[in-house]
């Protein structure tokens, strides 16, 4: 598995800031408002740490100081829903060795026609000779690193370090010719570290990960990083340490984590598990020389003078595993409003209620007492029921860290698991967006695509297809509208719609409820697919287009526009007959 699926997210927070103020002549604005530390000010242009200035701050975003989460990133004016924020190429960025053979080194597109491989190291690829040109000042040491490496490999897939250790080497080789004192240096070596509070399981992580660098660098020893700027054993561990904390997923279009990327601008917005921005790489740069384009969106409006956020980890988990996850990563207990409000029943954690009167009750969890009575929101109903609830939310979280363990490996055995422990849950009255169901079914919904062929059967299609409805129904109660993670769900369920059904049923079928078929078919693909465009034109930013995917979709949408005209058409051609034979 590949460091990047195993941190869909990143970067660091807390307290300990780089930037210290010594910017004196100023109070700040008021307790609320932090104070403000702007690229521009030259007041604050040098720092005792080294005068980290920011590059690529747009005008109406600005670093500043709270006591609370330290650096942050504020709006200066309103920010409307679906503009991009910051634009910008990674500093540095790797692909996932699965990824390398399907996606060029340079601008991480993929082709269909075939990328051409490096002649020498024969690892990595490019669309073309400008895209290897132009990754050549890096991929040069690169390269021979990436020979020693296989020569020296005990077996064959291990002949590729991970993406972890090449981003790393490329980090190191970049500050070298930048020049330790340049300001691209200087970003980097300002990334928050938290190495002195690291838990035990990362600490052997970023170990293995120091052991392998130097191999990697075809150092004899760590000593030998001095040529790097890396003076001490401490320093070293900062390097690695700043890495992990700070290191983003490298996405696809339709949020594919193809690698691992670093940006120590983005690395300055703080956490939020209700984000007001994401982080995309919606590929709307028409100059390959830009790509990978790394871009914060903005997912509803934000006014003047509010923090912008962001989310390190997955949010559609469940308060107790955010918690677990960035604590263990980043060091910080969160302390938004979704973690802190207890009020509300939250979708994560929810079953339907006992009476069916579609109100929803708080799951079952093991922390209460056991005479905790758990009852429906709306009704008052009580669950009867608590402990037999309680064991299938156990035995569904085993079966989930099973299939996903299995899924590359053994895909028959992992969709095998999920078809069976779907319907166990459900029948248990977990709702689509409750924990451990909602991640189940996704999982359920991926192994069924890559089990769809042109000759599939029509039951499967139509299993596929009602299982990407409930997705998107679990997604849904839990991320806003636009967020990228629903807007692609609902794109999926759209062109599952308008995939050719393999034989259109004709009588209605038995046991299950039924989908429309034939042109009602194509209408609710069009309908899907028009929303789903709406979505995307917020999450992935409207002045892209929706990205890549977005004018997928819209193309998508004009070809079934000209495919319904044609059959409502055809209908009323029909019809016109009709009436013109019962005049006659
Ligand atoms: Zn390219
Ligand atoms: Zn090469
Ligand atoms: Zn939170
Ligand atoms: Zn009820």
């Amino acid at each position: 598995m590949s460091f990047a699926s195993l941190k869909s997210q990143r970067q660091s927070k807390a307290s300990r800031s780089y930037v210290t103020s010594t910017d004196n002549s100023k109070e700040s604005h008021s307790t609320t408002i932090p104070k403000a530390i702007h690229s521009n000010d030259p007041t604050t242009s040098t720092p005792s740490n080294g005068g980290t200035v920011y590059h690529g701050i747009p005008e109406n975003v600005e670093v500043r100081v709270s006591e609370i989460s330290g650096r942050g990133l504020w709006a200066r004016n309103l920010i409307k829903a679906g503009s991009i924020i910051i634009s910008l190429r990674p500093y540095s960025f790797a692909l996932a060795s699965r990824y390398l053979d399907s996606h060029c080194s340079s601008c991480t597109a993929t082709s269909n026609s075939g990328l051409l491989r490096c002649t020498r190291c024969r690892t990595v690829r490019y669309c073309n000779t400008t895209c290897q040109t132009n990754d050549w000042s890096l991929h040069r040491l690169e390269c021979s690193a990436l020979t020693k490496w296989a020569k020296s490999a005990p077996s064959k897939n291990l002949s590729v370090p991970s993406d972890a250790v090449r981003c790393l080497g490329r980090i190191l080789w970049q500050k070298k010719k930048e020049g330790f004192d340049s300001s691209w240096s200087k970003e980097i070596d300002a990334l928050q570290s938290h190495r002195h509070s690291l838990e035990p399981r990362v600490v052997e992580n970023n170990t293995h990960l120091a052991h392998s660098l130097v191999r990697y660098l075809g150092l004899s020893s760590p000593g030998d990083l001095s040529e790097f700027g890396i003076l001490s054993a401490g320093d070293f561990a900062d390097l690695i340490s700043r890495f992990v904390t700070n290191t983003f997923a490298l996405t696809s279009p339709s949020l594919t984590p193809v690698g691992v990327s670093v940006s120590p601008l983005v690395a300055l917005f703080n956490h939020s598990c209700d984000p007001g921005a994401v982080i995309v790489f919606p590929r709307s740069s028409r100059n390959p020389v830009e790509e990978p384009q790394m871009q914060v969106i903005a997912l509803r409006d934000i006014s003047p003078n509010e923090e912008i956020l962001t989310s390190y980890i997955d949010t559609t988990l469940p308060r107790s595993l955010r918690q677990a996850a960035l604590k263990e990563t980043y060091d910080f207990t969160c302390q938004c409003e979704l973690c802190h409000d207890d009020n509300i029943i939250d979708p994560r954690e929810s079953i339907w209620c006992p009476k069916s009167c579609g109100g929803m009750c708080p799951a079952p969890s093991d922390g209460e007492n056991e005479s905790e009575t758990y009852q429906c929101v709306k009704c008052r109903a009580v669950v009867a029921t608590p402990t037999f609830i309680m064991d299938a939310l156990h035995i569904g979280q085993e079966a989930l860290a099973k299939a996903t363990s299995i899924q590359d490996t053994d895909h028959d055995k992992a969709l095998q698991l999920t078809t069976n422990i779907i319907p166990r849950l459900v029948s248990a009255g977990l709702t689509p967006s409750c924990h451990p169901l909602l991640p189940l079914i996704g999982l359920h919904k991926s192994l069924l695509l890559s089990s769809l062929s042109a000759d599939m059967a029509q039951e499967l299609l139509d299993e596929t297809i009602r299982i990407a409805a409930k997705h998107y129904m679990g997604l849904s109660a839990i991320l806003r509208d636009g967020h990228p993670v629903r807007a692609v769900a609902l794109a999926e369920l759209g062109k599952l719609l308008a995939v050719d059904e393999p034989c259109p049923v004709t009588s209605p079928p038995t046991n299950i409820a039924s989908l429309p078929s034939g042109p009602a078919r194509l209408k609710a693909a069009y309908e899907t697919l028009v929303r789903a465009r709406h979505e995307l034109m917020i999450g992935f930013g409207r002045n892209n287009d929706g990205g890549e995917l977005g004018r997928n979709i819209r193309e998508t949408v004009v070809s079934l526009e000209k495919e319904l005209g044609v059959w409502t058409q055809g209908i009323h051609n029909t019809l016109q007959d009709l009436l013109n034979s019962s005049r006659k």
